[in-house]
């Protein structure tokens, strides 16, 4: 077996044999030509066709992959009638008495060097454009398919790289996987592979003409492929792969349907994320918004205190990228088991009940306020909620909407736009719960943090492996929080979620929807199944489990 690492443009599996795809050689003749004004006809009649190629691998693109990946052809479309370019090829064949492939092959390469000199990289990068449009007149000239190099049978293309052209014209139900050691994850190319759902390796550093022929696996989740794996191996990335396709139907299966049980009960199946980089996947799992955004993976992705127009930005990409689906960000949890150097925290011998979230951003305001202006003003680019963590009263629930006020103020004084947005707590200390009633009445919504609720109420440390026997996710008192939680809220208008790990077992589902949850946020890979199992409930029914002691 050879293990070849590269960079993965899709996070999937695919396998199958290897087809190396290499375009013909070209022999271009610089004799003279025999007909200078036949090869100016042929020229001009080459490069018409080429750009209604060009239109018709926009229309394929644009129902493959859509309006932005179908971009580059429109593009391609318009070089080809820049008069720059088309005059220095007629003036080959005219003035020097050239061939037409000839004229195209120097005309083409020299615009395609004065681009790759440039210091602007979108400039730069048109160079490749270029030598894409060159391949396509010089196939049309010289009569080259460019179908035919695919083969006929379902193969992983292994090349040097492929032109956004060559991409779109596959076929793609020949296509299981693409592996170039050229390319980038940001190429034309890659973004066609990715938008069309097929794994992708890219910039490998080597294709070799051995391969051909021989089974691969590309492993996108790892970024390598395998060429002539193991049996164990093969065999468990099959199993990856079918995985994969059950998601991709249930994907399918659900899109843009309601989360509503068979008797009709509607309720929000949020996703839960940690940065700006999991967008992807709350879109890719299609929930309904982010019910949990842990900011605090900002402040432990650097290596010091993020700037309130960093944050901003992150915020701001966040709401803008899902509008006008909710984000609830939950302000900075940061202590216990999330530690950064740079705040200089003390060690403490009860960190999962020390100074830690909220109780360092009472006492650290300026630090606090930092964040709550960043959000504040990304509060005008989406539909925001932002979330307390760890409050255990009402007077800190207060502390917390009086700095938020103030914050508001300030920037109402600069003029800085602020939109609509609500205002939560996490319920993940026993003290919250028993406390619901007074602060449910100044939320707007309660998200309960199981993780931490489940660790304050057993009193097991979720950090301590050796409790695990100890431990029981489904204990009564727990439940019976929930139940209790719920209830409060509705009480008072402040609807109520559950964000931490146990919002995904699906064996709770039904409970929490007799319970009367509205909402349900999970890691993204939980959404589509709990989106299923939402669908599947009939609470008409007797309850199927009774778990919660009343
Ligand atoms: C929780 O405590 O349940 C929760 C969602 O927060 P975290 O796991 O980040 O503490
Ligand atoms: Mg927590």
């Amino acid at each position: 077996m050879q293990v070849v690492t590269g960079k993965s443009v899709l996070n999937g599996i695919a396998i199958g044999k290897i087809k190396i795809y290499k375009a013909p050689k070209r022999e271009i003749s610089s004799d003279p030509a025999q007909n200078p004004e036949a090869e100016l006809e042929c020229f001009e009649e080459a490069v018409e066709k080429a750009i209604e190629q060009q239109n018709v691998l926009y229309e394929k693109a644009l129902a493959s992959a859509g309006e932005s990946s179908a971009e580059i052809f429109e593009v391609h479309a318009m070089m080809l009638q820049d008069d720059d370019l088309i005059d220095a090829a007629k003036e080959i064949i005219t003035s020097q008495n050239h061939t037409a492939e000839y004229a195209v092959k120097q005309a083409f390469d020299n615009q395609a060097k004065v681009f790759a000199e440039m210091d602007d990289p979108y400039l730069r990068a048109r160079s490749a454009d270029i030598i894409d449009i060159q391949q396509s007149v010089l196939n049309i000239l010289m009569g080259i398919s460019a179908d035919s190099m695919q083969g006929t049978e379902p193969a992983i293309l292994a090349a040097e790289d492929f032109a956004p052209s060559e991409t779109v014209r596959l076929d793609k139900s020949l296509l299981l996987g693409m592996i170039t050691s050229e390319g980038s994850t940001n190429s034309h190319t890659a973004i066609l592979a990715r938008s069309m759902n097929i794994p992708a390796l890219v910039q490998c550093g080597q294709v070799l003409d051995e391969w051909e022929g021989k089974l691969a696996i590309i492993d996108g989740y790892n970024s390598c492929a395998y060429i002539d794996p193991t049996p164990d191996l093969l065999e468990s990335l099959t199993n990856r792969r079918k995985e994969d396709e059950k998601k991709q139907a249930l994907l399918q299966e659900l899109k843009g349907k309601t989360n509503t049980t068979i008797d009709g009960r509607t309720i929000n199946v949020f996703a839960n994320i940690g940065s700006p980089a999991d967008i992807g996947q709350v879109q890719q799992n299609d929930a309904g918004g982010v019910g949990l955004f842990r900011s605090e993976f900002i402040y432990l992705n650097s290596k010091n205190y993020p700037t309130e127009s960093e944050q901003f930005e992150a915020y701001r990409h966040a709401l803008e990228s899902l509008a006008p689906k909710l984000v609830v960000i939950r302000t900075c949890d940061i202590g216990a088991d999330k530690m950064v150097d740079y705040m200089n925290l003390e060690k403490e011998a009860n960190p999962a009940l020390g100074y830690r979230a909220i109780r360092i951003c009472l006492t650290r305001r300026d630090f606090f306020k930092t964040q709550l202006r960043a959000l504040l003003r990304a509060s005008a680019y989406g539909n925001l909620a932002i979330m307390f963590p760890m409050i255990i009263s009402i007077r800190e629930l207060r502390e917390c909407r009086d700095l938020l006020d103030e914050c508001r103020k300030e920037l109402e004084a600069e003029n800085v736009r602020i939109g609509k947005y609500q205002v939560g707590i996490m319920v993940e200390t026993p003290a919250a719960v028993l406390c619901a009633d007074e602060l449910a009445k100044e939320c707007d919504f309660f998200s309960i943090g199981t993780n931490d609720l489940t660790q304050y109420t057993c009193a097991i440390d979720r950090q301590n492996a050796k409790l695990e026997p100890f431990s029981d996710t489904h204990h009564p008192a727990v439940l019976r929080e929930i139940r209790m939680t719920i209830e409060a809220g509705h009480r008072h208008n402040c609807w109520v979620g559950i964000c931490g790990e146990l919002g995904a077992d699906l064996s709770l589902t039904e409970t929490f929807l007799r319970m009367g949850v509205d909402e349900l946020s999970v890691n993204p890979a939980s959404v589509l199944p709990l989106r299923k199992t939402i669908r599947g409930i009939d609470l008409r029914l007797p309850e199927k489990k009774d778990e919660v002691q009343k």
